[in-house]
C-alpha cells in the first residue's frame, strides 16, 4: 500500500492537470452520466424532495445529539460480491471477503472500534445507521450461495463498468464487484459507485466496483456504500477535495473543503477551514454545530475515516425508503426471504477450480507445450466455496505426476501428445467432496 501511495503521488506530480489522484471515482462518473442523461437529474430531484420531506418532520435539535430521532428501524440489506479475476493477486479467498464484509458492517452499526479515536467535538454526532449488510444466501434463482461469485475475465484488468459481469437484480441486492486494475479513465480511484438516481437509469451498472487491494482498506468500501445510499462527499458531489468550501446537504457535517488522502494528521482532523462559526437555523431554533470540519467522516477522503453523522444516517434511510433504483425493496421482508439474507451462511460443497501457467514463461497463462519439453505446466489449486481440507488430482498423457494430493501448486510435464485430462476432487471441511473433470485442460503438441 505504501508503494502504491508513492506511485500515486508521482503520477499526481507529473500530471499536466493539477488535480491529484484521488480515492473515489464516484463523482466523475456521476457528472459524466448526468451530462449525457438529464433524466438522472430529475430522479435526483425526486429523491432530494423525499429527503427534505423526511427531514422536515424531525426536530433537528433532538436529532443533533441523540441517535435516531423517531426512526429505530434496522435495515437488513442483502449484498453480493462478484470477483472478476484473471487468477492474479485479485483472486482473494472467501475468508478474506467475509472478513472485509464484517468490517464494513461495523461501520454501519457504529461499532467499528476506531470510533474511539473520533475527536471530542464529533463524538456526540456519531450516527448508528442501523444498516446490517447481509451476504445473500440465495442467488436470484433461489439456489444456495455464500454471496460470492467468481468469474474469470480479462476485464479484471483496465476495468470499468463493462467488467460488471454476473450482476444480480439491483433492487434485491447491492452488487459489489472487485477487479485487479481500473482503466485510465478511473486512474487513481480505489473504487466508485452510483447514486440511486444513476442506478435507476442504469440498473445493470448499479452498485460498487473496486480494486481488490481496497477490499479491506480503511473505509474505502463503506464510503462507496454511502454513495449507493445517496451520501455525497462532505464537501459536495465533486471529486475535488481541498479546493473550495462546500456542503453535502447534511446539517451536522460542517462545511468543508474536504481533505486529500492525508491519513490521521492533526492538520486534517482539527481543520477549522470553512467551519468556523457554523450554525444552522431551524424552525425550532438555532443549532450550534462543531466549528471543526469532520475530516474523520467516512465521506471524506482522508483515509482517517471513522464515522457517519446522524444527518447522514437520516439521508441514507431516506434513500432506503425511496423507490428510486428500488432501494426500498432491499430491506423488504419478502426480499429478505427470497435472498436468504437473514439466514446463516450455508455450508456448501467446495467448487473445485484450478488455473494453469507455463513455468518456462513465468506467469504467462498458456495451455500449449511440446511433449517432453523440459518446461513444465504449473497447475494451481483455486478451489473455493468451502474450507478445503484436501485436493486429489489426476493427470493423463504420461504425466510425470499422474496423481497426487495437494492443496497447493503442482509442476507437471507430459510425454504423450494430445489434450490432457485433469481431474481434481476437492474435499470440504464437513460438506463432502466435489470433482471437476477437464478433458481439455492443456494441450501437449507432438514434437515430431
Ligand atoms: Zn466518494
Amino acid at each position: 500500500m505504501l508503494k502504491r501511495t508513492g506511485l500515486l503521488l508521482i503520477a499526481g506530480l507529473l500530471s499536466i492537470s493539477s488535480r491529484a489522484q484521488l480515492a473515489c471515482g464516484t463523482d466523475d462518473k456521476y457528472q459524466q452520466l448526468k451530462a449525457a442523461h438529464p433524466e438522472i437529474g430529475a430522479l435526483e430531484q425526486k429523491l432530494e424532495a423525499e429527503i427534505r420531506d423526511k427531514v422536515s418532520k424531525l426536530d433537528l435539535r433532538k436529532f443533533a445529539k441523540t441517535t435516531g430521532a423517531n426512526d429505530t428501524t434496522y435495515y437488513d440489506v442483502p449484498i453480493v460480491i462478484h470477483l472478476v479475476h484473471d487468477y492474479g493477486t485479485e483472486y482473494v479467498s472467501d475468508d478474506a471477503i467475509f472478513d472485509a464484509v464484517s468490517n464494513w458492517s461495523e461501520v454501519f452499526l457504529a461499532s467499528n472500534p476506531d470510533t474511539a479515536s473520533v475527536i471530542a467535538p464529533f463524538k456526540p454526532y456519531i450516527g448508528n445507521a442501523r444498516i446490517r449488510l447481509r451476504l445473500a444466501t440465495k442467488d436470484p434463482n433461489g439456489n444456495p450461495t455464500k454471496g460470492i461469485t467468481r468469474r474469470r475475465s480479462y476485464l479484471s484488468a483496465n476495468a470499468g463498468d463493462q467488467a460488471k459481469l454476473d450482476g444480480w437484480p439491483n433492487n434485491s441486492y447491492i452488487n459489489i464487484w472487485f477487479v485487479n486494475t481500473f482503466s485510465g479513465s478511473h486512474s487513481g480511484a480505489a473504487a466508485y459507485a452510483y447514486y440511486p438516481s444513476s442506478g435507476q437509469w442504469m440498473p445493470y451498472y448499479d452498485g460498487i466496483i473496486g480494486l481488490t487491494t481496497y477490499l479491506n482498506y480503511d473505509k474505502a468500501i463503506p464510503h462507496e456504500i454511502g454513495h449507493v445510499l445517496n451520501l455525497q462527499h462532505t464537501w459536495g458531489n465533486t471529486n475535488a477535495p481541498n479546493v473550495a468550501c462546500g456542503d453535502d446537504q447534511v446539517a451536522d457535517t460542517p462545511p468543508t473543503k474536504g481533505h486529500l488522502t492525508t491519513g490521521c494528521t492533526a492538520a486534517s482532523i482539527y481543520d477549522v477551514t470553512c467551519a468556523t462559526g457554523y450554525v444552522v437555523n431551524t424552525p425550532n431554533g438555532i443549532i450550534d454545530y462543531p466549528d471543526t470540519t469532520n475530516a474523520q467522516n467516512v465521506m471524506d477522503y482522508t483515509y482517517c475515516q471513522k464515522m457517519f453523522t446522524h444527518g447522514q444516517v437520516d439521508r441514507m434511510h431516506a434513500s432506503l425508503n425511496s423507490s428510486v433504483a428500488g432501494r426500498n425493496n432491499l430491506f423488504n421482508p419478502a426480499n429478505l426471504v427470497s435472498t436468504g439474507a437473514l439466514e446463516a451462511r450455508p455450508d456448501l460443497l467446495p467448487i473445485p477450480e484450478f488455473s494453469v501457467e507455463k513455468a518456462a514463461f513465468s506467469t504467462e497463462r498458456s495451455y500449449f507445450l511440446t511433449a517432453g519439453n523440459a518446461a513444465k505446466f504449473v497447475f494451481r489449486n483455486r478451489s473455493w466455496n468451502d474450507t478445503i481440507t484436501n485436493v486429489d488430482w489426476t493427470f493423463s498423457n504420461g504425466a510425470d505426476i499422474s496423481s497426487i494430493s495437494s492443496m497447493g501448486t503442482i509442476n507437471n510435464q507430459f510425454s504423450q501428445p494430445g489434450w490432457v485430462t485433469v481431474t481434481m476432487t476437492a474435499t470440504g471441511n464437513n460438506s463432502g467432496t466435489a470433482t471437476l473433470t477437464d478433458d481439455r485442460a492443456v494441450y501437449v503438441a507432438d514434437p515430431n
